[in-house]
């Protein structure tokens, strides 16, 4: 079979359809296969493994990974897409394909295992709504090896006190190792995106990295100081907690009572949360 992630397999398979790119789904295929071989390569699926793959396009990714797994089970929302996926893969008898919109699908129901390793490249607007889905609803996932959008890369590694350090970046970190695997010039794409971007893996962790009391109330004040930058954590956290309080957590911290919520780490609000709770 013909390898489909080059300009010519995907000129071919795009010519042999009558498929009209949809901007809506952001639709940009794959075309390097050394970016290829990188994402399989760092996914390190194996034969034991199933793999969910979320927006598979025309396959640049599905061939390479249905030789690596032993089940791939792919979703794609554009119904122009599902003849041609379902005649390209007609061969693998491990190739299962889901129509419908991962944000309204029930993943829990087409996954039939645990251990799950995710891999994808979706349209950037819905990538942290869906990679936010996977993590929240503690799905039996290992890891998601993603292509993103460079500054989504930035701001899921991102450290304190940095510009792209935000509510997103302490959220990622609570629930996964953030591993770099490779920058994406925008020409490794077809039609080209006018931006670049990058392939990050993220390692589920079994259990939380921090020991905090209240998970919600966490990510409610994360929510609380980052939404004004610029005001000091006491301020800003005040309409959750007296600024008597927070002062006192601080200061039994070592930090400073002016501090802004973009200078802690996961580790501080956690302990800032066990502290206001306890006393
Ligand atoms: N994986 C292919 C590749 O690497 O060449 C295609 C990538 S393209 C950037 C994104 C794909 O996700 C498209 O096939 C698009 O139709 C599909 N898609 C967009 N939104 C989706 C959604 N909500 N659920 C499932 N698939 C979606």
């Amino acid at each position: 079979m013909q390898k489909i992630a080059t300009p010519k397999g995907t000129k071919d398979i795009i010519s042999k359809y009558p498929f009209v790119f949809q901007k809506k789904f952001g639709q940009n295929f794959l075309i390097d296969p050394n970016i290829l071989d990188k994402i399989i390569t760092s996914s390190n699926i194996t034969k034991e493994d199933t793999v969910l793959e979320i927006g598979p396009g025309i396959g640049s990714m599905t061939q390479a990974i249905l030789e690596n797994a032993k089940e791939v089970i792919s979703v794609e929302i554009d119904k122009q897409l599902i003849p041609i996926l379902t005649e390209q893969f007609k061969n693998y008898d491990n190739f299962k394909l889901v129509h419908n919109d991962i944000l309204k699908v029930n993943i829990l129901d087409l996954l039939p295992n645990s251990d799950i390793k995710v891999i994808a490249n979706l349209p950037y607007y819905i990538t942290t709504p869906i990679i936010m889905k996977l993590l929240e609803e503690k799905l039996p996932i290992n890891s998601i090896t993603i292509m993103v959008q460079k500054e989504v890369a930035q701001r899921f590694m991102s450290l304190p006190n940095n510009k792209n350090y935000g509510a997103i970046t302490l959220a990622i970190n609570f629930y996964c190792d953030v591993e770099f695997i490779c920058n994406v010039p925008r020409a490794c794409f077809m039609p080209i995106p006018n931006v670049d971007s990058a392939v990050i893996k993220l390692n589920i962790y079994k259990r939380p990295p921090i020991d905090v009391s209240n998970t919600e109330l966490l990510f409610k004040i994360i929510k609380l100081a980052f939404g004004q930058r610029r005001k000091t954590l006491v301020n800003s956290l005040s309409s959750e907690f007296s600024k008597d309080k927070i002062r006192e957590a601080l200061i039994e911290m070592n930090l400073d009572i002016n501090i802004r919520g973009e200078a802690l780490s996961l580790k501080e609000y956690s302990n800032l949360i066990n502290l206001i709770e306890k006393n």
